[in-house]
């Protein structure tokens, strides 16, 4: 029987949540703990809030994360600041937009403000620890090296370690990042700068790597660069064995790739989801999108679902383990991504210059050693806000230079209902010029404007989105021209922000 999942069925999941309590504003808030904590970071890259049943996902992606929310403070409206891992990982670390951190393709933040990071705002009283699985989050955790105490190499926790690390043995990290940058996101074997003999060496280790685990991974094991895999286990095996020895008080930020794509679910997932019936909302294509047929689209949502479950049963053994551990009474657990993941409109997966909410509303979750109950924060939120929140639960000052907030429920000052909360995708703009061709999404209040600009596709002309999140969390109806006085502030208020960031570079 056919399951037809509509927007109003998601708009009842939505009502029907258990124990949603809403953060009024004059909440007693939660104090900040008098001791320095252990702070620990998972980023999760590429997950989308919208595949989480814990948000009102119908298919059941993560049945252990959602047995272990009792204590959690559970954010159900975070916004990632951009659409991909560069500038959002960038955003996350810096607690800065992209207009600020400079990080808009594929370089790292400014030089100049490098110093602006999570690492040197807790300071050399904390042992700082940085991991990405992905070279673009690598690069930019590499740009703040001067304030870790503890780099972890990519490859260290990939299956192998190949020819980078003797190339290169002082910048492994440099190398893969080129690598991925050069050959493999254009598909480009070709190069000089690899010979046969090189390839051939490479391809033989990775296949040797891959034909260990064929019966756990029926598609293969993951990997993101073509010269090598990954297993989660590795990484969360690291956790287990070596956090507990580390130098007290930490903050280790680690950064793991699934269930960005390709998505290789292990063999006890793949096909979960296979003929369950689920339909999804029907959306349109749009001008800015790819046009992937429906039933492709169809079929790489389910694949992304069944390899979410991997990230749910790996962070479920982390936290199983931690709670068991030492650790359990004096460290910090944050959930979280870098961005989300689409399948609708004619695309597929977060290369592109849309906004919509699966590409940027994240999970985010903090487990406090010090906070019993569970609590869900509705109020919008931003990734930028996660930077001061865990400076001030330590008691550590907040920067001025962050433009994040400190979060509910933690925040001594009222809710701002009215804040206003920007997401960014800014892919062509050179690291100092200003920003020309881009798309800026403008929350405020029940509102989200969207302003796409500059491109090719809209051949000169400027294309702007307004929608009711409330009453119409799909995106669908475009309210641009049917509430004019709305669009209008809205638009002038965005504009004159982009005037704003641009300034200094005209
Ligand atoms: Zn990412």
């Amino acid at each position: 029987m056919s399951e037809k999942f509509s927007r109003r069925d998601f708009l009842k999941l939505s009502a029907m949540l258990p124990m949603v309590k809403v953060v009024p504003a004059l909440e007693p808030v939660l104090e900040a703990g008098t001791d320095k904590k252990n702070t620990l970071v998972i980023v999760f890259d590429a997950w989308s809030a919208y595949h989480l049943p814990v948000y009102g996902y119908p298919r059941t992606t993560t049945p252990y994360l959602s047995s272990m929310l009792d204590n959690a403070i559970v954010y159900h409206n975070h916004i990632s600041a951009a659409n991909f891992t560069t500038p959002g990982t960038a955003s996350l670390l810096t607690g800065t937009y992209s207009w600020t951190h400079r990080a808009f393709n594929h370089d790292a933040p400014a030089q100049s403000v490098s110093g602006h990071n999570i690492f040197h705002a807790f300071g050399s009283q904390y042992h700082r620890v940085g991991y990405s699985h992905n070279p673009l989050a690598a690069h930019i955790i590499h740009r703040f090296m001067d304030d870790l105490e503890t780099y972890i190499p990519t490859q260290d926790l990939y299956l192998t370690k190949l020819w980078t690390d003797n190339l290169f043995p002082n910048d492994s990290d440099i190398a893969v990042l080129s690598n991925f940058i050069t050959f493999e996101q254009q598909n480009n074997w070709n190069s000089l700068f690899l010979s046969e003999i090189y390839k051939l060496i490479i391809f033989r280790k990775r296949e040797a790597a891959a034909a260990a685990y064929k019966d756990e991974f029926p598609n293969g094991p993951p990997f993101i660069t073509r010269n090598n895999y990954y297993v989660l286990e590795t990484g969360i095996d690291w956790l287990i064995d070596n956090l507990q020895n580390l130098p007290q008080p930490f903050v280790a930020y680690f950064h793991f790739l699934p269930p960005h794509q390709p998505y290789k679910p292990p063999v006890q997932f793949d096909g979960r989801f296979e003929d369950d019936g689920r339909e999804f909302p029907q959306k349109p294509f749009h001008v800015l999108a790819g046009s992937d047929q429906d039933e492709k689209t169809l079929q790489r949502r389910q694949q992304y679902d069944e390899y979410i479950p991997y990230v749910d049963e790996e962070f479920h053994r982390l936290f199983t383990s931690l709670g068991d551990s030492p650790l359990a009474e004096n460290t910090r657990l944050v959930l979280t991504s870098d961005h989300g993941e689409m399948f609708e409109r004619g695309l597929i997966g977060h290369t592109t210059p849309l906004l919509f909410e699966p590409v940027v509303r994240v999970p985010l979750m903090i487990f406090d050693p010090g906070h019993k109950g569970r609590v869900d924060v509705t109020s919008r939120t931003s990734s930028l806000d996660l930077l001061p929140t865990l400076l001030h639960l330590n008691n550590e000052p907040v920067p001025e230079w962050v433009e994040g907030q400190v979060l509910p429920p933690f925040n001594d000052q009222p809710v701002d209902e009215e804040r206003q909360i920007y997401s960014v995708q800014a892919k062509d703009t050179p690291k100092f010029a200003p920003i020309e061709t881009a798309s800026i999404s403008l929350y405020q209040g029940p509102y989200k404007l969207t302003y796409y600009f500059g491109y090719d596709k809209l051949a000169g002309e400027e294309l702007f989105e307004l929608y009711h999140m409330e009453d119409d969390p799909e995106e669908l109806d475009n309210l641009y021209t049917s509430l004019p006085e709305i669009a209008a502030s809205m638009t002038e208020t965005l504009q004159a922000k982009l005037a704003e960031v641009n300034e200094p570079y005209r």
